[in-house]
């Protein structure tokens, strides 16, 4: 099995108001990014950082530039890296990923599992609302999961997904919906909100502080 890391960092991330794109803010010492390319260099064979054009390469890692889409940073890390026979992805905003999560979501990846993904159960009640914010529904939350990275997948899978036309990459949020919306199988691994998406200024206080704990 040959394991291929890879690590989307070329959006701007413009909700933290930093003055460079959110993967290169300095976080406990070092560029965001480098934390996700330590823990999946633990674990994989190759790491690939998909960066913003704007913006420099990884320190420790390979970087191929990103595309105008996550799914389309994604598409060219996988097209950089054709001898994987397993893709491991996790966002450069999720720095606090741990390498014991990582291996659950690659063991997980048995027989006939195209996809396993990072989730946490879901701890808020959620509503579904129209246009207006009038409340359509109260969905049922013992069957929600809020979803995360690493999402890992068999290569095959992940690139017949990425296959998908431009409008399809764009409106992606993750790598699995695309697989699923193929007819693959993705599960989920559970996981904790620590490993939360650094999305603002308080979430990155929030990750320094957990860092800094860990050291
Ligand atoms: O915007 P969001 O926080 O959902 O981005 C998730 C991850 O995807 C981030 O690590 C971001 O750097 C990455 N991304 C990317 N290429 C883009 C947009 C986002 O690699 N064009």
């Amino acid at each position: 099995m040959t394991l291929v890391g890879i690590v989307p960092a070329g959006g701007s991330g413009e909700r933290l108001g930093a003055q460079r794109p959110k993967a290169f803010v300095v976080l406990a010492g070092r560029a965001m990014l480098e934390w996700s390319v330590e823990v999946l260099q633990g674990v994989c064979d190759r790491v690939i950082v998909a960066v913003p054009a704007s913006a420099s390469a990884s320190a420790t890692a390979e970087s191929v530039v990103g595309g105008s889409s996550r799914s389309k940073s994604v598409r060219n890390a996988v097209h950089a890296a054709p001898e994987a026979s397993v893709y491991v992805i996790h966002d450069a905003a999720r720095p606090l990923v741990t390498e014991e999560l990582v291996r659950r979501c690659v063991e997980a990846l048995g027989e006939g599992v195209d996809g396993a993904i990072a989730a946490a159960p879901v701890a808020d009640t959620i509503k579904q609302a129209d246009g207006r914010g009038r409340v359509v529904s109260t969905l049922e939350r013992s069957s929600l999961w809020a979803v995360q990275t690493p999402q890992v997948f068999r290569a095959d899978a992940l690139r017949t997904a990425l296959d998908a036309d431009a409008a399809t990459l764009a409106a992606a949020t993750d790598d699995a919906s695309l697989v699923e919306a193929g007819g693959g199988r993705v599960d989920v691994v559970e996981s904790r909100d620590e490993n939360f998406k650094v999305t603002t200024a308080l979430d990155l206080r929030m990750a320094e502080a957990v860092l800094g704990e860990r050291c």
